[in-house]
């Protein structure tokens, strides 16, 4: 590192500590706590060391709590709520149609981790303080993942996977090229066969740094293969991947479509599903039984549904899947909510931009939600699968100062997210168009 980048980060680190140990007065004009609370009008959040110290009643002065060298910030125009959080994004990578389709082979990993560092910020500029990464190269997300951490980029608090658990074949492997080329890239840390093997993929994934384990139980839409969207992984595999990683601390979700994965994946005892397109019946009874999760991610099914018609170099066997499971993932959503089921807030961003995830908020109230249970899968279901519900979702002593602002409520127009004008994360202001 030379001289001049050693005095840049010096100073950042000196700025971040000076606003870390000082006091900030937030007044919201209103106030909403919790995705289950009433929304306050006049309140004072005062933020001490990355937390929320306390909520007061009406606009407080710095004098008024005997605070010192305290900065004031003035949102009393405004609709102040607790940052978003959401479990599915991949941050490693967005999806770009008009990118070169062999960039895979062209480029290292450094090349997709200096793209990253705009989805990091796009994603915290949109309110989405907290994500959950799942999948994608382990050289790019836990670098990144530290960078944040120290303060070295601007982004959200990162919950990260690394690679995919796969099979051989499965779909989070790589597919598409002759066999020599497929060989350049192995052995990849995530592909296992056979139950030892999957135990073993697990504990080298644990080992990296992963603090969730992502299975891909069924096939999936966007890798090219014709191996449909059905059960990849046997049920042998799946429970020892579960046991696995549960014995290490560590929660599962798993990846699946197809309905006989589903269940499998859940019968194994997974913590959440993500996608769960073909649902019915039993694997709805299953969801009651088990108490898991449901990440419907319905953006990454609109997303790829207009993507066919305008991408043509999108392989025949991914049009085929997406064809197929586009229109049934409405239905499938619907049952779930009709039911009661376990609902938690995930926009597999990198398939769609990042920093469009609020997208899937206007998704799940146009599907049948009411704008406060929308929010609740993000602000209270989402750190319930994070074993986060004691640090952030909510505005309230101890938590995170992980705030955000809108103009108008949500709760009447869940089309405000899509226009956050005010971020803090963890005490750090990281947008402010007041
Ligand atoms: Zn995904």
């Amino acid at each position: 590192m030379n001289k001049a980048l050693i005095c840049a980060a010096a100073l950042i680190t000196a700025s971040i500590n000076s606003v870390w140990a000082k006091t900030t007065l937030i007044h919201a004009g209103q106030l909403l706590t919790a995705a289950d609370a009433q929304v306050l009008a006049a309140q004072t959040i005062e933020v001490h060391k990355g937390k929320v110290k306390a909520i007061h009643n009406g606009y407080l002065s710095p004098a008024d709590l005997g605070v010192d060298n305290a900065s004031v910030v003035d949102l009393k125009q405004k609709f102040v709520l607790p940052g978003l959080v959401d479990l599915h994004v991949h941050l490693g990578f967005e999806r770009d149609p008009k990118a070169n389709p062999h960039r895979a082979l062209m480029e290292v990993e450094a090349d997709y981790a200096l793209r990253s560092v705009n989805y990091l910020r796009s994603t915290v500029e949109a309110g989405f303080t907290t994500v959950r990464d799942l999948g994608g190269s382990n050289e790019v997300i836990f670098p990144l993942q530290r960078a944040v951490d120290s303060n070295t980029l601007v982004g959200p608090r990162i919950i990260a996977a690394g690679e995919a658990i796969t099979p051989t074949g499965g779909h989070a492997d790589m597919h598409g090229y002759r066999q020599e080329v497929l060989d350049a890239f192995a052995p990849r840390m995530g592909v296992c066969d056979g139950a030892d093997d999957c135990a073993r993929a697990v504990r080298e994934m644990v080992k990296s740094g992963a603090q969730v384990i992502k299975v891909t139980a069924t096939g999936g839409v966007l890798s090219n293969t014709k191996a449909g969207l059905n059960q990849q992984l046997t049920d042998a595999e799946l429970g020892a991947i579960v046991d696995t990683a549960h014995n290490l601390g560590r929660p599962v979700t798993a990846h699946a479509h197809g309905t006989g994965g589903i269940a499998a994946a859940l019968r194994a005892g997974v913590d959440s599903i993500e996608h769960g397109s073909y649902l019915d019946k039993d694997t709805i009874k299953l969801f009651k039984k088990t108490k898991a999760y449901l990440v419907p991610t319905l953006m990454a099914g609109v997303t790829v549904a207009k993507e066919v018609g305008n991408n043509p170099n999108m392989p025949a066997a991914i049009v085929e899947k997406i064809q197929t499971v586009a229109p049934v993932v409405k239905a499938s959503f619907q049952q779930a909510l009709n039911a009661d089921i376990n609902i938690a807030f995930g926009t597999d961003s990198g398939v769609s931009r990042h920093g469009d995830n609020a997208q899937e908020f206007v998704l799940l109230v146009n599907y049948g939600m009411t704008p406060r249970q929308a929010l609740a899968t993000s602000l209270e279901a989402a750190p319930k699968v994070l074993n986060m519900g004691q640090e952030v979702g909510k505005l309230t002593t101890g938590y995170y100062a992980d705030v955000i602002a809108v103009d108008k409520s949500p709760l009447e127009d869940i089309g405000q997210l899509l226009s956050v004008d005010f971020v803090m994360k963890q005490g750090n202001i990281v947008k402010n168009h007041e």
